[in-house]
């Protein structure tokens, strides 16, 4: 089974990875992410990602399209380079250490650049309208992302609804 990350119809302009592989790119991403995320913008885009947790949600059921991610559209250039960023970050290994395995970089490092190349092609049209409202209207009280953006004590990363994608800790 695998999950697909698309932008829009266009079938040749998307991501395909396996269960294991997207796994490992949602890990990686909220690594970086939760480490350089600084403004509630960036936190709700990777915590966003980080939702994608098929322990959770099911295997090979995380797919997604890059317009549905929580982008604010009055700010999306900003928004862009932060993932840019996050991307970056991945691929120098940020904070790798606290993952219990080791990442096959042959299968994540190409991922991660196709993502890069689809993120640089979102225009402010392509996002969903109302994406942050949705989701963020959708939250129950003590979903972390009504909450300040806790992290978990043990693994310094951003909790989502279901806790810590690494340990389960909730808030
Ligand atoms: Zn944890």
């Amino acid at each position: 089974m695998a999950n697909f990350v698309t932008l829009g119809e266009n079938g040749g302009n998307h991501l395909q990875m396996s269960n294991g592989l997207t796994s490992v790119f949602i890990d990686v991403l909220t690594l970086a992410g939760s480490k350089l995320a600084r403004t509630d913008d960036e936190k709700r885009l990777i915590v966003w990602l980080a939702e994608k947790d098929q322990n959770i949600v099911g295997m090979g059921t995380v797919g997604f399209d890059i317009r549905e991610m929580p982008w604010n559209t009055g700010n999306l250039e900003d928004n862009k380079q932060f993932i840019q960023n996050v991307v970056e970050a991945a691929n120098n290994k940020s904070d790798w250490d606290k993952l219990d395995y080791q990442p096959n970089e042959e299968l994540l490092f190409p991922a991660l650049e196709k993502f890069s190349k689809m993120i640089e092609k979102l225009t402010a049209e392509d996002v969903y309208p109302n994406a942050i409202a949705d989701w963020v209207n959708a939250a129950e009280k003590d979903d972390p992302i009504l909450n300040g953006f806790p992290k978990c004590e043990k693994h310094g990363i951003l909790l989502t609804c279901f806790g810590c994608i690494f340990c389960g800790a909730n808030l």
